[in-house]
């Protein structure tokens, strides 16, 4: 399919791009396909696209309490090159660092200030009245389709969508696997990503009642530990930016520490009762 230029990038320029970055190629493909290179700018952009998701996912800050899961993703790229084909998937749909490249709405801060005060009313409350709140706030602050929360269930190794706003908010107690999905990479790389059109990737969302265009997926810690992600999806042309990002990230430090207390509170309650 590289004899000759093309006008229009496709998944399969994309996967191809992304299986030469990761090396994948036998010499004889790899000299055909820089052949093909010097003389098709699509294929040279969709390079440059693999070749930055590449760098952001081995650029590893050790003192991140995430490196531990990023070493272990890495790993598994490394060890399942048999699986090539369904990574260079992952990374054809990881767009990521597009967000820094994005012009930003402006800032509102009054906005995002009233947000977290109506949040920290929810303390006293019970773990799901917050979820419930935080995600209705991200759908209306990041001005998005859908907006969820994942909680990551540990023994069974899925993320469940405990709680829903907008469009998809039917599926919520739906589930999707710790191993493939957006929440799991992002949990894996230990820190915001982009997704473009995530059912190229992980086909179960094809069965979605409104096609997903992008989803921003934050990881939400308590301490060092993994609680889930918080994550926004678009069902149009909305493209999310570094102030979606920012909002989502003070949601998600908020909501760590939050469901943090609660629990403790529960563990309290629960012994008292004992007692
Ligand atoms: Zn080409």
């Amino acid at each position: 399919m590289f004899d000759k230029p093309h006008r229009i990038s496709t998944d399969e320029i994309a996967e191809q791009a992304t299986l030469y970055c990761l090396g994948d190629f036998s010499p004889e493909e790899r000299k055909r396909y820089e052949e093909h290179l010097s003389s098709c700018a699509v294929c040279r952009a969709a390079v440059e696209d693999s070749s930055a998701v590449i760098a952001e996912i081995a650029l590893a800050d050790p003192r991140e309490p995430s490196k531990e899961a990023r070493t272990a993703f890495l790993n598994r790229v490394h060890n399942e090159k048999i699986k090539g084909r369904l990574w260079a998937k992952l990374i054809g749909v990881l767009i990521t660092p597009q967000l820094s490249a994005r012009p930003s709405r402006r800032k509102n801060r009054v906005q995002l200030g009233k947000a977290v005060k109506m949040l920290e009313s929810k303390l006293s409350g019970s773990e799901q009245e917050l979820l419930d709140a935080l995600v209705q706030a991200a759908l209306k602050l990041c001005n998005a389709g859908t907006a969820g929360f994942s909680v990551l269930y540990e023994d069974e190794q899925v993320f469940r969508w405990d709680a829903l706003a907008g469009a998809l908010m039917a599926a919520r107690g739906g589930t999707t696997p710790r191993t493939w999905s957006p929440c799991g990479t992002t949990l894996d790389l230990g820190r915001p990503q982009l997704f473009s059109h995530p059912s190229r990737c992980f086909e179960y969302f094809k069965d979605a009642p409104q096609p997903i265009s992008e989803g921003l997926v934050v990881p939400v810690y308590i301490g060092a530990k993994p609680l889930g992600t918080l994550w926004v999806a678009s069902h149009d042309d909305r493209k999310f930016d570094k102030e979606d990002l920012q909002v989502l990230q003070s949601f998600a430090d908020f909501c760590g520490t939050a469901v943090g207390i609660i629990r403790e509170r529960q563990v309290k309650l629960a012994s008292k009762a004992r007692d």
